[in-house]
């Protein structure tokens, strides 16, 4: 998808965590969405980079960066949310081009879905809704699930710690 898209989506998916998180006023609700927005929509812009650094869909567009960009806050204490934004980017993708991504790069291989639409289709807009609505119904289910903690950057800590901590040491 455009950068375009990829703003939209992360916007609209921010909108609807906010919302669906359930705070208890409006108030609370633009806290939220200002705390969840500006990650997830920085993180939806960071895969691209490689069209300016490296080669592109590979450089930033594969599983390594996905885990170090969740791994991050584990060692440094921000970049809450990041990991959001870079995964609805590699989503949006994936279904989003003809041409796939390199998901295990530096290891050799381009890897797509066998559907979606062309990044110029006229249909990029409606994917890139369909998208968020899907997203947003996974969202709704963690929410119902109890789970809603885990979107939360510092509980993913907590579940990376107890996942990782007798390995890593930390
Ligand atoms: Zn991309």
């Amino acid at each position: 998808m455009n950068k375009r898209d990829h703003v939209i989506n992360a916007v609209l998916l921010s909108v609807g965590i906010s919302v669906l998180l359930s705070p208890p006023d409006a108030v609370d609700a633009l806290v939220i969405f200002l705390t969840i927005a500006p990650p997830v929509i920085l993180g939806a812009l960071l895969p691209d980079l490689d069209t300016v650094f490296g080669v592109h869909r590979k450089t930033f567009h594969n599983v390594w960066v996905l885990g170090f960009i969740m791994l991050f806050p584990l060692v440094f204490g921000n970049l809450y949310y990041v990991w959001i934004g870079v995964l609805t980017h590699f989503t949006l993708d994936l279904l989003g081009n003809r041409y796939g991504m390199g998901l295990l790069y530096p290891l050799p291989g381009f890897y797509d879905i066998p559907v979606g639409v062309n990044v110029d289709s006229r249909l990029a807009g409606l994917v890139t809704l369909l998208v968020t609505a899907v997203e947003l119904v996974f969202v709704y289910l963690i929410v119902a699930a109890g789970l809603e903690a885990h979107l939360a950057a510092p509980e993913l800590v907590v579940f990376f710690r107890a996942l990782l901590g007798p390995i890593i040491g930390v």
